[in-house]
């Protein structure tokens, strides 16, 4: 147990202060396209940003989010019966440790509770993998500002992707500087708003870079990718051609009466590491390379 916590708590450090290869790789390519005066000033501050961060060890954004965890866990990991209380002990030694921010408030007290861990929170989403020997964490920093743009809508099925895509635009040119951009876009559908809420944030766990492998849920992102970097908001909404790291949709069947429509956006500090544990507490971190816990 001690050995997972200490496990756990490093890789939540990791995912505060580095940011992971795929979304280093993004803001380079991006940044390398934005001519506009302001938006490469910004691109340079950021940069500027992650050096130091990694070279003194401290979060790479003030705001270290509320901590959700996505675990694909198999029945024989042997640890299955305690990884609760493990990524919450985790959490509360990273929160002193790294320092992460307290970020948590119980809502009806309106009280912080000092260290990041409350009613439901961290946020753990579960998925059972038969037979496996191992688990595979997801964590993402969910941040003020880039959750702020949240949103899910159900429309009738007759709005088809058009109503999609004016939902998505509407949101993201309303709350959208709030997401710190360039920001990745989440994207799901379903049938209810809390599905396509859900998957609009397990959009956002893909791989930057990746499209979905429906040849026409690849071309939605296409289009609204396409579409959201014409509204040309640019490097913390200060204008520019780069606006965006990627538009990722996730998609369940649906109800025939329903077409439901999540949004969830990433903010250039795109936080969101994994680490996959296996049996004997040998780990891998596939988007850290050359990092060791
Ligand atoms: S949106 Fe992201 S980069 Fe901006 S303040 Fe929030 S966590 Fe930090």
């Amino acid at each position: 147990m001690d050995e997972l916590v200490r496990l756990l708590s490093k890789f939540i450090k990791t995912v505060a202060i580095r940011l992971p290869d795929d979304v280093l790789a993004a803001l380079k390519a991006l940044s390398s396209n934005e001519n506009s005066y302001w938006g490469k000033a910004i691109y340079s501050l950021m940069f500027d940003n992650i050096k130091l961060a990694l070279e003194k060890g401290v979060p790479v954004c003030q705001d270290t989010g509320v901590l959700m965890f996505f675990i694909d866990v198999g029945t024989k990991f042997p640890y299955i019966n305690v990884l609760q209380e493990a990524v919450t002990a985790a959490t509360i030694k990273a929160t002193e440790d790294v320092p992460l921010r307290p970020n948590v408030v119980e809502p009806f007290e309106e009280k912080n509770t000092g260290n990041n861990v409350g009613t439901r929170l961290p946020w753990i989403e579960w998925n059972i993998l038969s037979n496996a020997d191992y688990a595979e964490i997801v964590l993402y920093l969910a941040g003020g500002g880039t959750s702020l743009t949240g949103n899910a809508k159900v429309l009738p099925p007759a709005s088809g992707f058009k109503g999609v895509i004016e939902f998505v635009l509407d949101v993201v040119s309303g709350y959208g500087l709030n997401a710190c951009p360039p920001f990745l876009l989440g994207v799901g559908i379903g049938t209810t708003v809390e599905t396509a809420a859900l998957l609009s944030k397990r959009a956002l766990l893909r791989p930057i870079g990746s499209t979905n492998p429906n040849p026409k849920a690849a071309l939605l992102e296409r289009i609204i990718y396409d579409k959201v970097c014409g509204l040309e908001i640019g490097p913390q909404g200060l204008g520019g051609k780069t606006s965006v790291l990627g538009v990722n949709v996730e998609y369940s069947a649906r109800h025939p009466a329903t077409l439901a429509v999540g949004i969830s956006t990433g903010c250039w500090a795109h936080r969101r590491g994994v680490i996959k544990i296996k049996s004997d507490l040998t780990y891998e971190l596939p988007l850290y390379r050359g990092v060791v816990l």
